[in-house]
């Protein structure tokens, strides 16, 4: 079957006119294309697909990094201005750099609809966010925490092997 060369949609031998885009199929300009360039097509977009992909990977990584850097900015600026102790220092910079890994892992999951995608940052930012909390709050036996974030990650992860696996 030949194919519009306009929209790339199947057409008949004998239309005139692509039923789907209206571009005209009999003028020679324009003739139908054979599967084979359709294919070339496709695979010239599906490159241009993992680029754009790859483009946006750094692209978040370089947004991550600013945020980091941006972060460390403020949490000094506001130990100049008194709000707390040097020894919180570490635990400010902990829990701002663990919100901005959870903000990147949701991030990652709205883009690709893939709860798996940001899993990882959303687990791993927790526990550094948590970890800066405990500092900052100065809960010096803070497992109870690391119990409490170990127990939300099972939980997640039953949640996600259902959603991906739904019961009948
Ligand atoms: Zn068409």
């Amino acid at each position: 079957m030949p194919y519009c060369p306009s929209c790339g949609k199947e057409v008949a031998e004998d239309d005139e006119f692509c039923p789907k885009c209206r571009a005209p199929l009999k003028e020679p300009r324009l003739r139908p294309v054979r599967r084979r360039d359709e294919k070339d097509e496709k695979d010239e977009r599906d490159e241009k697909d993992e680029k754009g992909e790859k483009h946006e990977g750094d692209q978040a990584g370089a947004i991550v990094g600013g945020l980091v850097v941006v972060w460390l900015g403020v949490s000094f600026a506001l130990r100049n201005m008194g709000y707390f102790p040097w020894a919180d220092m570490g635990g400010v910079f902990l829990l701002g750099l663990g919100v901005i890994l959870i903000l990147r892992g949701l991030w990652a999951y709205s883009k690709t609809g893939v709860l798996d995608q940001g899993f990882g940052y959303v687990v791993g930012g927790g526990f550094v966010a948590l970890l800066g909390a405990a500092v900052v709050f100065q809960v010096n036996d803070w497992w109870p925490f690391f119990i409490i974030g170990l127990g939300a990650v099972i939980v997640l992860r039953a949640l996600m092997a259902q959603s991906r696996n739904p019961r009948p």
